[in-house]
């Protein structure tokens, strides 16, 4: 027997134990949380779309002509009319021929692996992927190589002695700790060079990245029948959900095949017909878009003097090493008295000693909210040097 009650207390004692905050506001850069407010540097909602009113007014109007819940898978009878308009509007957005919605960017890796790859196949990843790809791949019961983090060079080696099976390659196209991008050009051709499809996991580049925000692939110029595109649409698009987008054959396949996608209730049509007004948004809003650069320079050029280093990221995901777990829970803790939230993220989530405070920016933070994290930062430093 396990005795978890004491396996708790290790991780307390290793201050590797995580909670949860309850938050009663809606989100935005001001949150309410356990009755105080704050500033916060924690969500995924880049853009600030969380709380758009035209997307949560697509979604009222579509609960007004469907109601709730799908109440049955796709392929049985939840497929609504939203979620028809919703994989078309991906397609055109992504400017790929095809795209499949998923409940979650979980439920959508895990499902395309495992419909891609299984026994005596091959699925190569790069170290630092998201855990819903290494779990994928792992799931599919297909050989799980690693290659090192963006090292294309030795993923060519490694793929040159695969078997004769199928062969994947899986990455995130913004790394979600680090903030850093995948050179995906390079994948692509390395990956079409050794007949491997490659999937790529846009969650953090799919609003954010590339022309009017059509994510990574567009960004980098990639466009091949080999590459898939998975994106989420619970973080730039602010809804909840995620798809899959490349060729049309592989894509009518994974309908066939993702356990991920055939065994689960379709998504409520209410959050389809949000995120199809989402991405209207997404595309329109340039602004969005450019305030969000104008803010990760801010806050790089005001932290560039500090001993603590920020990782080389272009992204709004912008992590501050801290190194030892207990150091990054205290500076956490330090902010947070003063109101403001940023997450400290601790291992096994990254490598040994590199505890970060990890901030994301949002198009809705102001040049004086940002200013107000650096004070706090520049001024935690002096007290914990
Ligand atoms: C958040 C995330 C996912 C999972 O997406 P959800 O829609 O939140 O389930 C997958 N991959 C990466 C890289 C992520 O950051």
């Amino acid at each position: 027997m396990h005795d978890f009650h004491e396996q708790l207390d290790e991780l307390t004692r290793q201050s590797l134990l995580r909670t949860r905050r309850t938050v009663s506001s809606a989100q935005g850069p001001l949150l309410t949380v356990e009755a105080r407010p704050y500033l916060s540097f924690c969500s995924n909602d880049y853009l600030g779309l969380a709380n758009h009113p035209a997307i949560t007014a697509a979604a009222v109007t579509a609960l007004g002509q469907y109601g709730m819940g799908a109440a049955a898978s796709a392929l049985i009878s939840g497929h609504s009319a939203a979620h028809e308009t919703l994989e078309r509007a991906l397609a055109d957005f992504t400017g790929l021929p095809a795209a499949l919605g998923f409940g979650s960017g979980y439920m959508a890796n895990m499902g395309v692996i495992g419909a891609l790859v299984g026994a005596g196949d091959t699925v190569v990843v790069d170290r630092l992927s998201h855990a819903s790809l290494i779990d994928g791949a792992r799931l599919s019961g297909a050989s799980l190589k690693v290659f090192p983090h963006n090292d294309t060079q030795r993923l060519d080696q490694v793929l040159a002695r695969c078997g004769s099976g199928r062969k994947l390659v899986v990455t995130d196209a913004v790394f979600s700790m680090d903030g850093d991008q995948a050179p995906l050009a390079e994948l692509a051709e390395v990956c079409a060079r050794h007949g491997a499809w490659l999937l790529v996991d846009d969650a953090h580049g799919f609003g954010v990245l590339g022309p009017q925000g059509r994510g990574s692939l567009a960004h980098a110029g990639v466009r091949a029948p080999h590459v898939l595109c998975m994106g989420t649409l619970g973080k730039a698009a602010g809804v909840a959900g995620a798809f899959v987008a490349g060729d049309r054959d592989l894509l009518a396949w994974i309908m066939q095949r993702a356990r991920t996608y055939m065994f689960t209730t379709a998504h409520p049509p209410a959050l389809a017909a949000a995120a199809t007004a989402s991405l209207a948004v997404i595309a329109a809003d340039e602004w969005r878009r450019t305030h969000l650069r104008a803010l990760v320079a801010q806050l790089r050029k005001g932290l560039a003097g500090l001993s603590w280093q920020l990782l080389p990221s272009q992204t709004p995901i912008q992590p501050l090493i801290i190194g030892d777990n207990a150091r990054a829970r205290a500076l956490m803790q330090q902010l947070r008295e003063q109101g403001i939230w940023v997450p400290a993220i601790c291992p096994p989530t990254v490598p040994r000693m590199t505890a970060r405070l990890r901030i994301s920016l949002s198009a809705l933070h102001t040049e004086e909210q940002v200013a107000q994290l650096i004070e706090a930062l520049v001024q935690a430093e002096q007290v914990m040097a």
